[in-house]
């Protein structure tokens, strides 16, 4: 089996599937408040095809799954999925992010089905502004989505937080105190122009580099943490002292690609290469056929991009390629 590999020397061995384009919340940094065109649902990947795409993925050097969104708890039957993709030799990481909301219920089920590891997003430890941040929803409900993965057997717990300057920026330190108390993994996200590169975004790019002076500012002891990160984005820290720890996902200020290993199936059946440019293979006409399933991952990685681009577009400068038009609900992060 020859592997994944792009045209710049990058091995993929991670396949990051999102399951539905539909969403209980509406981040304002994700989708716009009266939604999108969600697909209809008879153009979506069935499960059945989903593991057919894996079942080749996995022939061709793919290990890692994670199960996204959309919210991905909001398809019925969920366990099931997973359950078929555990079974797949070769898989042999499968994780979900989620918004935690539909979580208590379904903890203990998709554990038991074979999923790994959750990432749940959390913004803010504010109700009130939960709300404004996510439109809808209850702050109270992805607490106890929290606490059900974590009685469920999850570990390590990561909690994703996209930082938004003038909304939850002042909350950094609150994060890093709940890191320094609780075994929890504490991501911190810049907020990415997908699908828009509004005043939205503009005005609420924060870089990251505001998270160490926060911790700085708190006497922290941090340690960067080379062996945790494996070769996702995550640039991690370990707190001295604490009890869990903290990364930070910058793809702005400090561009992550020449590390990049994975590639991106959408919910309506899209090979993405790269989540920033517009490139994008249906698999679709590839189902039944092995040999035209597997020509499209070849074809991804022939169609696999340098680097995205979105520090230019915050500087304004011209772009190589033409961005996406899919907001981050639909293609899944
Ligand atoms: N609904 C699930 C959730 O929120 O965890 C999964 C899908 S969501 C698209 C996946 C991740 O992308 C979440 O952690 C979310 O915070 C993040 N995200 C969404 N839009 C983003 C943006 N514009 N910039 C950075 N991260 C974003
Ligand atoms: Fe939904 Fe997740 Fe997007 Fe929020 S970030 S709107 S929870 S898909």
């Amino acid at each position: 089996m020859q592997s994944l590999t792009d045209r710049f020397g990058r091995v993929h061995n991670y396949l990051r599937i999102s399951v539905t384009d539909r969403c209980n919340l509406r981040c304002l940094y994700c989708m716009p408040e009266e939604g999108v065109q969600f697909t209809d649902a008879s153009n979506l990947l069935s499960y059945d095809d989903i593991t057919e795409v894996v079942r080749t993925a996995a022939g061709l050097g793919i290990t890692k799954l994670r199960i996204t969104g959309g919210e991905p708890l909001v398809r019925p039957g969920l366990d099931g999925l997973i359950r078929q993709m555990s079974s797949i030799p070769g898989i042999s990481d499968i994780s979900l992010t989620t918004n935690g909301l539909l979580l208590a219920k379904q903890a203990d089920a998709l554990r038991d089905a074979g999923l790994n590891r959750v990432n749940i997003s959390l913004d803010t430890l504010d109700s009130a502004r939960f709300r404004f941040i996510a439109r809808r929803g209850e702050l109270r409900r992805v607490m106890e989505g929290i606490e059900a993965a974590g009685r469920a057997g999850f570990d390590p717990i990561k909690l994703n937080c996209v930082l938004l300057r003038g909304v939850n920026e002042d909350e950094i330190g609150s994060f890093l105190q709940m890191a320094m108390e609780q075994p929890l993994h504490i991501r911190f996200i810049e907020y990415m122009p997908i699908g828009h590169a509004d005043d939205n975004w503009r005005n609420h790019y924060l870089p990251l580099a505001r998270v160490l002076e926060v911790a700085d500012s708190m006497g922290l002891q941090y340690r960067n943490r080379d062996d945790m990160r494996g070769n996702g984005p995550s640039d991690d820290y370990e707190l001295i002292g604490g009890k869990g720890s903290f990364g930070l996902i910058h793809p702005i200020s400090d561009e992550f690609c020449k590390r990049c290993n994975r590639l991106r199936l959408t919910a309506d059946g899209y090979l993405k290469p790269c989540l920033y440019w517009m490139d994008e293979l249906n698999v679709k006409p590839a189902l039944g056929s092995s040999e035209a399933m597997e020509a499209m991952f070849r074809k991804a990685m022939d169609l696999k991009p340098a680097s995205h681009e979105m520090a230019a577009k915050l500087a304004d400068s011209a772009l190589s390629h033409i961005p996406t038009e899919r907001r981050m609900s639909q293609i899944g992060g």
